[in-house]
């Protein structure tokens, strides 16, 4: 399948030296939904504005189409962009928002009536295209925002936080959607976000970004199963991560939490960690592979600890358990909501084949 979008060692340095964006690689399939994710400030949108073509690329390449388009103007680049605060033009009514960038290219009037209708279709805005933005409700401009982009029937979408302006419960509906407009379109969209649930909710593929470097390009399942460092293991789901410090034993056989509690290694851990042995090494864990029943007590008696229970909180299904191992490090369990957890100390166990190791130096997953 031909490559939509491909960014080829694509850097960006701000003219006042800063630089925003270091060799960015990837191949974008016709169809694909790419979230760009990270936190605050990690170049996410300056990597969407380069691909728009509202920010110049310092150094690499844009392929759109086939075509290099570093210096094609963004009108010329065969993409629409929907914005966070959604540009909508206040006087004009919802028709003349959807009709207005086809007007201004001289477009047909009777071709951009037929294409308004058709995305108005799409949307569901046939019964408000008399109406003002300010007569809608903040999902129906977001929809407007989004059909505007539609109307120009462009190879790519970018998005750039279209939801965060929106309340949770608006944000969760306009999320499916997304989804839905996406299946519908057949269409490419790059998504910006640092929210990472609508990352794993809508990605086909996520692009998790730190300081301007590309930490981990996967699918959603691929991202939450195996975080290829310590920060895309932290920043990927919710309750994060568990971190535990500590050392490989000397036989390489356990892992040795600095509380003084051992883990048993599977065999596959222990041929992966033949060097770390007696060497300091992260082990990391997601609270769902935490158990504290009988059953799996049993069945994981290699890696039962003591969990100090602080507090934990009732979610109906499930409970959370914030607590410590021994003394030492923070832990949160997510457990079955019928199991008991009122002692102050209560026996936890890990599923060990769930469990990674990160490289204390490169914050690498070793396995
Ligand atoms: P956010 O979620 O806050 O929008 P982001 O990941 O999208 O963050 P960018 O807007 O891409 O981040 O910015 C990346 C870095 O580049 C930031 O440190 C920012 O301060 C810097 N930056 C952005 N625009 C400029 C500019 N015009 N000149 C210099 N530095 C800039």
């Amino acid at each position: 399948m031909a490559s939509d979008v491909i960014l080829k060692d694509v850097n960006k340095v701000y003219p006042n030296g800063f630089h925003a964006v270091y060799d960015f690689n990837i191949e974008i399939e016709k169809g694909e939904f790419i979230v760009l994710a990270g936190p605050s400030g990690c170049g996410k949108s300056t990597t969407l504005r380069m691909i728009a073509g509202l920010e110049e690329i310092s150094s690499g390449d844009l392929i759109i189409n086939g075509k290099r388009v570093n210096d094609v103007a963004p009108k010329d680049r065969d993409i629409a962009m929907v914005f966070q605060n959604y540009a909508l033009y206040a006087h004009m009514t919802v028709y003349h928002n959807l009709a207005f960038s086809l007007t201004i290219r001289k477009v047909d009037p009777v071709e951009i009536h037929a294409r308004v209708m058709k995305a108005a279709e799409i949307l569901g805005l046939v019964p408000y295209l008399n109406r003002k933005p300010k007569q809608l409700s903040g999902g129906q401009r977001q929809r407007v925002a989004c059909g505007r982009a539609i109307v120009r029937d462009p190879v790519v979408f970018l998005l750039d936080e279209p939801l965060s302006n929106l309340d949770a419960k608006l944000r969760g509906s306009m999320r499916k959607e997304l989804m839905l407009l996406h299946d519908r379109l057949n269409a490419t969209f790059v998504y910006v976000t640092h929210d990472q649930i609508e990352a794993l909710t809508l990605a086909t593929r996520i692009v998790v970004m730190k300081d301007g470097y590309v930490q981990q390009i996967a699918t959603p399942k691929e991202m939450y199963d195996n975080p290829a460092n310590i920060f895309v293991a932290g920043f990927i789901g919710t309750p994060p991560m568990n971190f535990y410090n500590g050392k490989i034993s000397k036989d390489g056989k356990k892992f040795e939490h600095i509380s003084g509690t051992s883990f048993k290694l599977t065999a596959n851990q222990v041929a992966a960690l033949a060097e770390y042995a007696d060497k300091e090494i992260v082990m990391a864990s997601r609270p769902d592979y935490v158990y504290v029943d009988d059953a799996s007590l049993e069945k994981n008696s290699g890696s039962v600890f003591d969990l100090k229970v602080d507090y934990y909180e009732y979610l109906g299904s499930y409970k959370l358990v914030y607590g410590t191992i021994g003394d030492s490090e923070a832990i949160i369990a997510k457990i079955d909501g019928r199991d008991i957890v009122d002692a102050a100390v209560v026996k936890a166990c890990y599923d060990m084949n769930k469990v990674h190791f990160y490289d204390k130096e490169t914050t690498n997953l070793i396995v």
